[in-house]
């Protein structure tokens, strides 16, 4: 993986050998991203005997390769949540609200090296439409007691660097992580926590038999009374039907070289921002200077879809129309990850027989997210539950999933036309 942050990691990989052994533990979690470990953690603080694999090193997933912009909430309001599920949506728009504040005092709490900066997110819109809504949704968040400041054209042009957004809102819970070195932390928290943690130890069965769970690895075998599957996009045929209930899509990024000077010009308080189109954008500064931009340059759900030049040539054009001053500043990465786009944009949480549990598809918001929902799941597990709860939902497929290639890029073409004629 060639990304910004395999090649500016701070933290070394940690040290986990993939599973050679026999081994019995309370609790087997599949997955070593932000939820696999934040989960681990969460469950050992309290006393339960954890281990975690990962297919290959920790942080091989979305959660080594993301945006690193730590945003509060979920996709949907407060009201939506509860209109559909009652309490525990209310308890998930909680967990997404508290996101940002949790993430801050883990950090603080485990010493976590991963460059956690709390600047704020600001959030553009690409049209005057957009602009509506976002004074709206602002207004919102000030009732709730937030101090979200409304932006007009000329103070984006100061605080952003770029004449292209008509306005938008500045909201000061957002931040910024180095999400490689952050993963990384969270698997010294977890081991220091008693956490026993599998590297290139890919699941290759999960079966029930005389009250335990056996998952199997190419070298060896885990047996638990409970197991969390926690592969999101990257989901393989491990569990029957998992991999259909969500749509794996690649996130396209490319980051500049050291901006120089243009640094003071362009986010010169460090902001994260992601702007109001469909097929939405997203930029900030990485912790060594540099300027970052991701996005869904075309629909793609290959894992092997860095080697696509054109993807990357689309999202270099988007760069250089925000930031035309950035034009001679040399673009040295590109890299790409599967995010997991689910139904209804919401993260889901299935609780199966036999304690097999399921906690996939932040739909592009999990940094944040996927530490607070692991706290609350890791406590639930070990036997410690939170007071709130949060849906649970069966595993359904994901209309069209056989033909999502097709059916998504044509939604893709239609998306971009509504965002250029500024619907
Ligand atoms: C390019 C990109 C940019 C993003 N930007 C942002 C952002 O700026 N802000 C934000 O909030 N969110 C962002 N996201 C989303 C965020 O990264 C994810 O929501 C979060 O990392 C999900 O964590 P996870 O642990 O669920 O999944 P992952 O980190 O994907 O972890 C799943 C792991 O499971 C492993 N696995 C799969 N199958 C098996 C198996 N059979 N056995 C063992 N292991 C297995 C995989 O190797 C993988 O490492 C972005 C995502 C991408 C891809």
């Amino acid at each position: 993986m060639n990304s910004l942050w395999s090649t500016s990691a701070t933290v070394p990989p940690v040290d986990a050998p993939s599973l050679q052994e026999e081994r019995m533990v309370e609790l087997a979690i599949i997955g070593g991203g932000f939820i696999g470990l934040s989960t681990a953690l969460h469950a050992a603080e309290i006393g339960c005997s954890v281990a975690a694999i990962e297919a290959g090193e920790i942080g091989y997933g979305a959660s080594g390769r993301n945006g690193g912009q730590v945003n509060p909430g979920v996709k949907l309001d407060e009201t939506a949540l509860a209109a559909r599920f009652g309490e525990s949506g209310r308890g998930l728009y909680r967990l997404g609200q508290e996101a940002p504040d949790y993430l801050a005092d883990l950090v603080a709490r485990k010493n976590l090296r991963g460059s956690f900066r709390r600047t704020g997110v600001i959030r553009l819109t690409h049209n005057q439409r957009a602009l509506a809504t976002a004074r709206s949704v602002a207004k919102d968040l000030r009732a709730s007691g937030i101090a979200v400041e409304d932006l007009d054209a000329a103070e984006v042009k100061k605080r952003v660097g770029t004449a292209r957004y008509p306005g938008g809102f500045f909201d000061p819970r957002g931040g910024s992580v180095h999400p490689l070195d952050l993963a990384r932390e969270m698997a010294r928290a977890c081991k220091e926590a008693g956490v026993v943690l599998f590297a290139n130890s890919p699941a290759l069965s999960l079966q029930h038999r005389n009250g335990r769970w056996r998952i199997v690895t190419p070298g060896g075998a885990l047996t638990a009374r409970k197991v969390l599957v926690a592969t999101n996009a990257y989901t393989d045929a491990l569990l029957p039907g998992l991999a259909q209930s969500l749509l794996p899509v690649n996130s396209f990024q490319v980051a500049t070289a050291p901006l120089g000077d243009l640094a003071d010009r362009i986010l010169p308080g460090e902001q994260t921002v992601y702007d109001s189109r469909r097929l939405i954008l997203y930029f900030r500064k990485s912790p060594d200077g540099r300027l970052m931009l991701g996005g869904r340059a075309s629909f793609s759900s290959s894992r092997n879809a860095s080697d696509k030049v054109a993807d990357y040539s689309v999202l270099e054009k988007v760069l250089h129309d925000i930031f035309p001053t950035a034009r001679d500043v040399p673009i040295t990465h590109h890299w790409t990850g599967l995010v997991g786009v689910t139904v209804d944009y919401l993260p889901h949480y299935h609780a199966l027989p036999d304690d097999l549990h399921v906690m996939i598809g932040y739909n592009g918001r999990g940094v944040a997210l996927s530490h607070r929902v692991g706290a609350w799941l890791g406590r639930k597990l070990a036997g410690k539950p939170e007071r709130l709860e949060i849906p649970t939902t069966p595993i359904k497929p994901f209309p069209f999933h056989a033909w999502r290639e097709t059916v998504l890029h044509l939604g893709m073409q239609w998306n971009r036309l509504l965002d250029v004629f500024g619907y």
